[in-house]
């Protein structure tokens, strides 16, 4: 029986819908060692829907120890790579079955819209950990050319125990990009999920104990950045922490891992994507749409948001015209309508830090087109109007500093030196974009950018097949495709004297 859903349909299910609020370690739901709870805001109404478990150093340890107790056994870590398969699609499975309140679980803790949550957010999660379930039993290692009298093999092994530190943009999403990888190269996980969206984390932990994952194999460790994230940043048996967040955060574990046991840390921080729009660029209409989703969509809390609108002067302001045409159709609204294209912003401290960023902008000179302010005070959320900026300097705080909220910066250039001069003028490098129909400038121009993601025609492009990462300050390592495993596998060199 197929059930049509509707926005009436979703807000009954919310009533009925039960948030899990207890951590998973050693395969057992338990509160916090110090039995402290904290709340859990839905940010559209900046209501308290749930309590949970706070945990801090002391889970962390009983999580750390419960994850190489798992490893040493080898239930999961010596299991035949066909079989581990069979469990992470199974996870997959079991993600798609339960679609519906995974994505309101996502949208009631970080108010993006309930549209979203259900086309991009639980599929892109559910196909990561699938397409990671299938690399299981296809990764081949390598022999060595050695010759007659030796034997060289170069095999990929589970590093151990991974700690994952994530933030609350995306965070199922997030979560799978680390878990995925991890646990098809058979380590265990502890995660622990931004204070300020642990419930998705939270329940795909108790759905992998479903799928068949073995108990110990993957903890979450719910709690804040400085007591529990820091306890895995400076364990000294943690031997890979895989970070999403901010820079500030992202340098403190390189500093916890120098501290500690020099566990490995892979970052993925911050960015500034400049999106550079050339008057040769054939759909312009496309490129305008694109301009404002690449900005707008998740409330502009996108890493690779395009938040520099890098336009030539020739077609500025016909092109600003049509962005500001799309910018009006993307208000916010109740994240639990499913007519709704941008929500609310996660947290009313973020939301007065973006509030800051458009002052800043009026300061130091720029023009404001539209937005620029707080909206639906009467929901009890955090809603900020999509806002342009024209007239802005590159030097301007909001072209150089991660806003992470819907505020796009126009810069204008004359020519493609210019356009690149300011792309690169950042110190971010996690992705960029370029619009042109001349293909041998695209390819000239995409090679002298420096961006570890580079979208020709298009923003955010890209499927589970091509790695994700950054240059510079926007970390280091790639997630998705598997590249992701070189942050989960030890590389081993054994030669074999023959002679
Ligand atoms: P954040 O403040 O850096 O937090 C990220 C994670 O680190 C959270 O789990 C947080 O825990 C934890 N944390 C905070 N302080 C810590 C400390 N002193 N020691 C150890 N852990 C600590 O970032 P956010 O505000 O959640 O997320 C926004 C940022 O993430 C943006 O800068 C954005 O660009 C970046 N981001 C990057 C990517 C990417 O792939 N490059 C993707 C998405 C987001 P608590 O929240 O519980 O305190
Ligand atoms: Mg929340």
């Amino acid at each position: 029986m197929t059930h049509t859903r509707t926005t009436a349909s979703l807000k009954a299910r919310v009533e009925a819908l039960s948030f899990p609020t207890k951590m998973l370690i050693d395969g057992k739901s338990v509160d916090a060692a110090s039995g402290k709870s904290f709340d859990c805001i839905n940010p559209g109404t900046g209501e308290v829907i749930a309590k949970i478990a706070e945990g801090d150093g002391e889970d962390v340890n009983r999580a750390v120890a419960a994850a190489r107790r798992a490893f040493d056994k080898g239930h999961w870590s010596n299991m035949a790579p066909k079989d581990r398969k069979k469990v992470l699609i199974r996870l997959a499975d079991l993600m798609d079955q339960h679609a519906e309140e995974l994505a309101l679980l996502e949208t009631l803790d970080v108010g993006k819209p309930i549209g979203d949550s259900l086309a991009v957010d639980v599929p892109s999660s559910a196909n990561c950990m699938r397409w990671y379930g299938e690399a299981c039993d296809k990764v081949y290692d390598e022999v060595a050319p050695s010759g007659p009298n030796a034997f060289g093999t170069i095999t990929r092994e589970a590093i151990g125990v991974v700690a994952a530190v994530v933030p609350w943009n995306f965070p199922l999403l997030m979560a799978c990009w680390k878990l995925g990888p991890a646990l098809a190269a058979g380590n265990s996980v502890v995660l622990k999920p931004a204070e300020q969206s642990p419930l998705t984390a939270l329940r795909i932990a108790e759905l992998a104990l479903e799928a068949g994952l073995p108990e110990g194999v993957l903890n979450v460790v719910s709690g804040f950045g400085p007591t529990a994230g820091q306890a895995l940043g400076l364990h000294m048996d943690v031997d890979s922490l895989v970070f999403t967040g901010s820079g500030e955060v992202g340098k403190l574990f390189l500093q916890y891992s120098g501290q500690s046991n020099m566990k490995r840390v892979w970052l993925e921080c911050g960015g500034k994507t400049p999106n550079v729009v050339f008057d040769d660029c054939h759909d312009l209409k496309k490129a305008a749409e694109h301009a404002a989703i690449g900005i707008f969509y998740n409330q502009g809390e996108v890493c690779t948001a395009a938040s520099r609108l890098i336009v030539q002067d020739t077609i500025k302001d016909q092109f600003l015209e049509e962005v500001l045409k799309v910018a009006e159709t993307m208000q916010p609204g109740d994240p639990l309508d499913l007519d709704t294209t941008m929500g609310a912003l996660v947290e009313e401290k973020h939301m007065d830090r973006v509030l800051s960023y458009i002052q800043a902008g009026k300061d130091e000179g720029a023009t404001l087109l539209c937005g620029g302010e707080r909206v639906l005070l009467n929901q009890g959320g955090y809603y900020v109007a999509p806002t342009i900026f024209d007239g802005v300097k590159n030097s301007m705080r909001i072209a150089q500093e991660e806003i992470f909220g819907p505020v796009l910066s126009t810069i204008t250039f004359k020519d493609a030196e210019e356009a690149v001069a300011i792309a690169n003028d950042s110190i971010f490098g996690l992705a960029a974009c370029l619009w042109t129909g001349d293909v041998n400038k695209a390819i000239k121009l995409s090679r002298r950018i420096r961006a570890g993601n580079m979208w020709v025609n298009c923003w955010d492009g890209g499927d589970m097949s091509m790695p994700f990462g950054g240059y510079k300050q926007s970390g280091n390592g790639r997630d998705k495709s598997l590249h992701a495993l070189d942050k989960y596998t030890e590389i081993k060199a054994t030669w074999i004297d023959l002679s």
